[in-house]
């Protein structure tokens, strides 16, 4: 049977009901939500498919900052996280922190900055560059408002592709068409160079060619709209870069400054906390110059812990906010506290 609101209002002035303007209204407002409204199938609300965020809101001073996830991945941690440790004090490492000791989370965070007069992305994120599991950026950022063409300034901490993987989309127009691109000089010249040396990495050479194409691809398109900093530099106004050589020859960490709140961004100057902080020389595979990574690592850290700057790392679990304490000869992480609003 169709019902409708005149049908109804007709029954019921037909019938014995005292029909008061004020019921009438009732009468009126509920059929008219019973017609718009469609309860969905259970299966469609419960949120089992529903993922986490994966955008993280915060302040520095009067910017507005957030985390926002490229993505995670899940890697066997030997050889390539920790190729000089001992096996059994990585397992051990993993299994006092109640991980799978067979694979490491390796979490991929870029930064996005709102100055009040530049909207900037620290790093691009993997874009196609390593596979499915990334590439979450942009979706993520327009799940914060932000849409990729807003983006005015790209900075970027290194030229290995899941930091600027996302520079080129899949379809090979620029990911953030509106950005001018902020690069070290000591890193625009290595990546650009006729020949690139990737022989110290203890990584497979297969790996060293996808790195190297990658670094040829994504920086050539943005060749002309690049600008190149020195160490100290101040990039934009609130944003200044920190020499951090080793892990490649012009990784940058930078101090984002406002007022008199400090956000120091570390790039991979460390990635996670029960391998390289816990155990300060411990190398990743992917440092090209060992020794000079362990050095900037402690360099840096030793300031983070001095100054009780709150830092942000690439590759640490999302939000990948936090301080730093020293303890003995190593360093330990506090995360954050979850804040529902920044
Ligand atoms: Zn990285």
């Amino acid at each position: 049977m169709k019902l409708s609101v005149v049908s109804v209002v007709q029954f019921l002035r037909r019938s014995r009901f005292k029909l008061t303007p004020l019921l009438l209204s009732v009468i009126v407002l509920t059929l008219l939500f019973s017609l718009t409204i469609r309860i969905p199938a259970v299966e469609a609300v419960d949120g089992s498919n529903v993922p986490n965020a994966g955008v993280y809101r915060f302040k520095v001073g009067n910017f507005n900052v957030a985390t926002v996830s490229d993505g995670l991945l899940k890697l066997p941690p030997l050889p390539t996280y920790a190729p000089t440790a001992d096996p059994q004090e990585v397992e051990r490492a993993m299994v006092e922190r109640f991980w799978s000791p067979k694979e490491l989370a390796l979490y991929f965070n870029a930064i996005y900055v709102d100055t009040g007069t530049h909207k900037v992305l620290i790093d691009t994120g993997a874009g196609v560059e390593l596979g499915s599991g990334l590439a979450k950026l942009t979706q993520n950022l327009r799940s914060a408002g932000v849409q990729p063409q807003d983006i005015d300034t790209v900075i970027i901490t290194h030229a290995h592709p899941d930091h600027i993987g996302g520079i080129v989309a899949a379809n090979g127009q620029l990911t953030f068409p509106n950005a001018r691109y902020y690069i070290s000089d000591a890193e625009w010249q290595f990546w650009t160079a006729p020949t690139i040396d990737l022989s110290p990495l203890k990584i497979p050479d297969q790996f060293k060619q996808g790195i190297t194409a990658a670094a040829r691809k994504h920086l050539s398109a943005i060749k002309h709209r690049v600008n190149r900093f020195q160490p100290d530099q101040e990039i934009i106004p609130g944003i200044r870069a920190i020499a951090a050589p080793g892990h490649t020859p012009g990784q940058s960490a930078f101090r984002v400054i406002s007022g008199t709140a400090q956000l120091i961004v570390a790039a991979d100057v460390f990635f996670n906390p029960a391998f390289d902080l816990e155990h300060p020389d411990w190398q990743t595979g992917f440092d090209l110059n060992a020794q000079q990574a362990a050095a900037t690592r402690r360099r840096l850290l030793d300031q983070i812990v001095e100054q009780r700057t709150m830092v942000i790392a690439y590759h640490m679990p999302f939000p990948a906010l936090g301080h730093v304490r020293s303890r003995d000869n190593h360093y330990e992480w506090e995360p954050i506290l979850w804040q529902f609003t920044p």
